[in-house]
């Protein structure tokens, strides 16, 4: 199966017609750009490269009056929407063939509310441009690994990030969100005010409305913490892993450390650990020794104090837009001795060197909330395993698929059954309920509530709850 949707040939919509769009080009403020229009084909793409969809118009909102302008004009029209914000998806979900894009990639207003610790961030932002306006203060809450990631999707699936251990995830994070719902009202979701839709909205993905203004929680962070990559070599690979999972073991919140199976500078596989330590330098110099220090020591250290923003930010060159991108994910409960020998055989055949196993640290303060507290459930993992194809050439698409799905089966076996629906693609309703968990019933009642007519469907899809008779 797929990861992408499937590449339709481009047909006839029936929304094709020049006019069809009149109404709603007069009541937006924002462009709206038909195939036609000049910048349709940049604002259509999205950051993985095997996706290629063309909506009949792109809406470029420029607040929330324009997105509800959209929601209405899209319902009474009965015509398929996408959501997109960053364009970060990897399945393309923000992108549809033949309906209306709404795209809210120019809504990136943000301000900081000093006193409260608060940010209040539009859903256009990208994870860079969200962490250098807080680190202007010395502050920061939980966002992803890539600087170039949109903020929005990123915090509806969850948001696993290098903070989440000690602060809790993106959407724990996540106080109250301006809203619009599927019939176009603007509404807020918080403690007080809908509780249950704030629920749903952490961790739920997009199912439930569309998210014009995010609230979130900040903490001191910064500027400058200890951080950065130590790397082996391949003949150490092995001990190496296994000298990470036992120091992820026993680490402290504070600690966060990613491993990564990689292609090395030379053209050789290394294993590399990219670490993060959130507070004080002396601190982290003590919690990160044991790693740094381990047998077999690493070939390379760049740990050393770093500013937080920086380090965000490392790893974007390995993850260029428009590349092509297939991956599939497991969450583990742990790294044993079996874990390590697939994965580093399974590297060994790596048909592209731009391919990645990645293993996303988690655990700490994220395993500290229930698991239904939240629409995100995953709260037992301490891994989220990532093999990443990426690869240049169309006519090398079913090697690298092929690659990345043998990792991902012969690590079932290691998995908890769960995985982060931010990391999925279209592989299935089953894939689907795994993703939310204990937590579907709950959402699939929600959907029945504000979006009866799965409107928002371009997503890890929750149909809506269908009524008993009593
Ligand atoms: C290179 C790379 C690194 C990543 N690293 C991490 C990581 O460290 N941690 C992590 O948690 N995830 C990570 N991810 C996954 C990432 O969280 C998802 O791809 C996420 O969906 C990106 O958000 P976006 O706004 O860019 O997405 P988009 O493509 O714009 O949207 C993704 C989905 O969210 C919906 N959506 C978007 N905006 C809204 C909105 N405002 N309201 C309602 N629904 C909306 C869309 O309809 C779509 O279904 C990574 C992805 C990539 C490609």
């Amino acid at each position: 199966m797929p990861n992408v949707l499937p590449q339709a040939p481009a047909r006839a919509s029936r929304f094709a017609a020049p006019d069809v769009f009149a109404t709603l080009r007069g009541q937006a403020a924002g462009t709206l750009l038909t195939p036609a229009d000049a910048g349709y084909d940049e604002a259509r793409r999205l950051w993985n490269g095997m996706v290629d969809k063309r909506p009949a118009a792109i809406l470029r909102c420029t607040g929330a009056a324009d997105v509800a302008a959209a929601v209405r004009f899209a319902a009474t029209a009965e015509m398929p929407v996408a959501v997109r914000s960053g364009g970060h998806s990897i399945s393309g979900h923000s992108s549809c063939d033949g309906g209306l894009m709404i795209d809210l990639s120019m809504m990136k207003a943000i301000t900081v509310d000093l006193e409260q610790r608060l940010a209040h961030a539009e859903p256009g932002l990208l994870l860079a441009e969200f962490d250098a306006a807080m680190q202007m203060h010395g502050l920061a809450t939980t966002m992803g690994i890539n600087g170039d990631t949109g903020i929005a999707g990123l915090t509806l699936g969850g948001g696993l990030g290098r903070l989440a251990r000690k602060h809790g995830l993106a959407c724990d994070n996540l106080i109250s969100a301006e809203v619009v719902l599927a019939d176009g009202s603007v509404t807020v979701a918080s403690e007080r005010e809908n509780p249950d839709l704030l629920w749903g909205l952490r961790g739920g993905g997009g199912n439930l409305g569309v998210v014009t203004r995010f609230t979130y929680r900040l903490h001191p962070v910064g500027p400058t913490v200890l951080g950065g990559m130590l790397l082996w070599s391949w003949s150490d690979a092995r001990e190496a892993m296994r000298a990470y999972a036992r120091f992820c073991a026993v680490a402290p919140d504070e600690v966060d450390a990613i491993g990564v199976l990689l292609t090395g500078p030379a053209g050789d596989p290394v294993f590399a650990v990219s670490t993060l330590h959130v507070g004080a330098i002396d601190d982290g110099e003590r919690a990160l020794a044991p790693l740094r220090q381990a047998t077999p020591r690493p070939r390379h250290d760049a740990v050393a104090p770093v500013a937080y923003a920086a380090l965000q930010s490392a790893a974007d060159p390995m993850f260029p837009r428009g590349r092509r991108y297939y991956w599939k994910s497991h969450f583990l409960a742990a790294l044993p001795d079996a874990a390590i020998d697939v994965l580093m055989a399974r590297f060994e055949r790596v048909p592209s060197p731009l391919s990645k196993i990645g293993l996303q640290l988690v655990g700490g303060a994220i395993s500290r909330v229930p698991p239904d507290a939240t629409a995100y459930g995953h709260r037992n993992a301490a891994w989220d395993c990532i093999p990443i194809a990426s690869w240049v050439d169309a006519a090398e698409d079913a090697a690298n698929i092929a690659w990345s799905r043998g990792v991902w089966e012969e690590m079932c076996s290691f998995a908890t059954g769960g995985v982060y629906v931010n990391n999925l693609g279209e592989e299935g309703e089953d894939r689907v309920r795994a993703a939310y968990g204990v937590n579907h019933g709950r959402l699939a009642a929600l959907k029945a509530r504000y979006d009866p007519a799965n409107l928002f469907r371009g997503n890890a899809n929750v149909p809506p709850a269908v009524a008993t008779a009593p």
